[in-house]
């Protein structure tokens, strides 16, 4: 099984399906992770502000995967806008990782409360020029918010991980990322399994023999998007990877299209400072 790679605007490429790491507890980060290389994850995606990002490191190292076999995320904690603090910050998740360069960095939230991306932005751009980060992005970025870099900037984002599954499908900002070269990542692939349970995936998957969570990631390869469910369970981690033997017809994906809500589950980035503790 060969996860496929997208080419990013850099010229760097990203396999399409990843691990994400959100509420995994840190004391069984490594043990989890271990596991999901092992099924053939080979994209993990994890943040400062979910507080695994040592066990992420530990368990790539116990992998004795090259570190080029294994592309690796993480974001800008919320409480840490700023030049020297985006700086100071990525030291500190570099030895929580323990990694030598970084694959992705993302400002995890624009928080445009505070105002301040622009600075975090400078700071990335500088940790790309030296080497310790192959690609820059962002996340949960608004049309306005990536407008504000584009004006601001040279450099833009090669993705947007972004809230994305059929009762969110978030076309409108969607079709600006396809139109200025950024690719759409989609986080909550699977609504944290709400879609589990929609008759319409279920009725879809009893075609090709397949479950409604191995059609909802289907259909997000199918848009083109880069997917990072998360399970806790070896038999679900293998289960999200089987998908690359069938696609989802034209008829089938019109009939996801109407499952849209307009209702997002989790923050809203336009109110979201994600300060916690
Ligand atoms: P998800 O949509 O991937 O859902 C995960 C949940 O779905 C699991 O906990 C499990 O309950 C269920 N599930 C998964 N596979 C299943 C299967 N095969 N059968 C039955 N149930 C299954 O939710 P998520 O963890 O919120 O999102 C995925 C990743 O996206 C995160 O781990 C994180 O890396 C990233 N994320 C990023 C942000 C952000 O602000 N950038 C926010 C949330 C999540």
């Amino acid at each position: 099984m060969e996860i496929p790679l997208t080419i990013l605007n850099d010229s760097y490429t990203i396999p399409q399906l990843g691990f994400g790491v959100y509420q995994v507890p840190p004391e069984q980060t490594q043990r989890i992770v271990e596991d999901a290389l092992e099924v053939g994850y080979r994209h993990i995606d994890t943040a400062a502000g979910y507080r695994n990002e040592d066990g992420v490191g530990r368990a790539i190292k116990a992998s004795h995967l090259g570190r080029d076999q294994v592309y690796v995320t993480t974001k800008l904690y919320n409480d840490s806008h700023g030049y020297q603090e985006t700086l100071d910050a990525f030291e500190r998740s570099m030895d929580q990782l323990d990694l030598e360069f970084l694959d992705l960095y993302l400002i995890h939230w624009p928080r445009p409360i505070a105002d301040r991306f622009l600075e975090s932005w400078q700071a990335f751009e500088t940790l790309r020029s030296a080497g310790r980060i192959h690609s820059i992005g962002v996340s949960n970025f608004r049309v306005k918010d990536l407008e504000k870099l584009a004006a601001n900037s040279t450099a833009t984002p090669v993705v947007n991980q972004i809230e994305l599954h059929p009762y969110f499908q978030q076309n409108e900002l969607s079709e600006y990322h396809h139109a200025h070269g950024i690719r759409t990542e989609a986080w909550s692939p699977l609504d944290q399994g709400r879609v589990l349970n929609e008759p319409l995936l279920v009725e879809i998957g009893s075609r090709y023999g397949k479950t409604p969570a191995q059609v909802t990631i289907r259909w997000h390869l199918d848009k083109g998007n880069v997917v990072i469910p998360k399970s806790e369970h070896k038999h679900r981690m293998s289960e999200n990877l089987n998908v690359f033997d069938f696609t989802l017809t034209a008829e089938e994906i019109a009939s996801i299209k109407k499952l849209e809500t307009g209702q997002r589950s989790g923050f809203d980035p336009s109110e979201f400072e994600g300060l916690w503790d």
